[in-house]
């Protein structure tokens, strides 16, 4: 039986990964000069099916960059002005906090506890801010900002940049690129790739036309990008892949891919409910709660689950930081099929 990855990043990898890696590895992808026709044609398909699969509109280009974190520090160099403020509900917004200090903003932090949403009358943003920061997946405690609550902060702050780190919940959210600056994610996320690659879409109205310093500066990318090429050599094998995984999904169809995740997300919380007196869910406002990073409190602590699971070939998380010992993350992405899903619960039910 195949080993199941629950982690939420590395995951498990798409399914038919393998037979698409050896075919770029016959067709001699991993070997063509990356400002050749071939190469184009490849960066050209996978931002294609990406802008299909995203619904990203044709004010946002698409970016290659080496890692979301990459994404927060490139944002952070193309802003001009001094002060960012962040939501933050855990570690990832403080990862976007911190990377905006080193880069010498000046952050102001606006904390939410799980469970609380966004008062976004009760905001107060100084009109000095250059930037807006959103963790809308909030990866190290399963909490999620809805997308109603982005598009009501930039109607009411429509000058300043909105950036949204969606790197755990990608492709699920039906994101409206019209009311963000910025969003970017992690293909060893929902795309069931290896690590290695990050994408930065950005409105093109944010980056300024003059070429900054550095091979990477978002004006540096956009210049290279209208030719479908990147400054430097890519990672050509991720890019391809890349773009095969998010054809599938543009078969399948994002809907059914949403629909999917809905339905996975809910085999667990009724695996949940009949079992309360073992397990809960972190976040108990279902409005805040991640359908794709699923993180759950282990009255008992959580090392024996994570162990003997292991022992059926499932690996899921350990809690984040603090709450290792005492929580599970399971991820719910769309290479996790119903199936798998079945197999995780039922593997469950017999280490509980
Ligand atoms: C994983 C993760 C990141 C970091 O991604 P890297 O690819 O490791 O740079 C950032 N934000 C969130 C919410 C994540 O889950």
């Amino acid at each position: 039986m195949n080993t199941l990855f629950f982690t939420p990043g590395p995951s498990q990898l798409y399914p038919h990964l393998n037979t698409f890696l050896m075919d770029g590895y016959r067709a001699g992808v991993y070997s063509l000069s990356h400002r050749s026709e071939d190469f184009m044609r490849i960066a050209q398909t996978t931002k294609a099916e990406l802008a299909k699969l995203l619904n990203i509109p044709k004010t946002h280009s698409a970016f290659f960059l080496g890692s979301s974190l990459e994404s927060m520090e490139r944002i952070m160099q193309n802003t001009q002005g001094k002060e960012t403020f962040h939501i933050t509900s855990g570690s990832f917004g403080e990862v976007f906090v911190s990377t905006a200090r080193a880069n010498k903003k000046v952050p102001k932090e606006y904390k939410i506890g799980v469970n609380d949403e966004i008062n976004v009358e009760k905001l107060s943003i100084s009109t000095n801010t250059a930037l807006i920061c959103i963790t809308q997946n909030e990866t190290s405690n399963g909490s999620s900002v809805s997308l109603a609550s982005i598009q009501a902060i930039k109607k009411r702050y429509p000058d300043i940049p909105i950036a949204v780190d969606f790197v755990s919940s990608a492709p699920y959210p039906r994101i409206n690129f019209q009311y963000i600056d910025y969003g970017f994610f992690s293909v060893q996320k929902g795309f069931g790739l290896p690590s290695g690659l990050g994408v930065l879409i950005v409105n093109r109205s944010v980056i300024p036309s003059d070429l900054q310093s550095g091979f990477h500066s978002l004006a540096s990318l956009a210049k290279k990008e209208v030719i479908h090429q990147t400054p430097e050599t890519p990672n050509v094998l991720a890019i391809y892949l890349l773009g095969k995984v998010a054809q599938l999904m543009n078969k399948k169809g994002i809907t059914v891919i949403r629909r999917e995740t809905d339905l996975k997300a809910t085999m667990i919380a009724e695996f949940v409910q009949q079992n309360l007196d073992k397990l809960q869910f972190a976040v108990t406002n279902k409005k805040n709660r991640s359908k794709t990073v699923i993180v759950l409190d282990v009255i008992k602590g959580s090392k024996t689950i994570v162990k003997k699971l292991a022992k059926f070939r499932i690996i899921i998380g350990k809690g984040y930081g603090a709450a290792k010992d005492m929580q599970i993350r399971i991820a719910n992405f769309p290479q996790h099929s119903l199936s798998d899903m079945s197999r995780l619960i039922k593997a469950l039910e017999r280490v509980l």
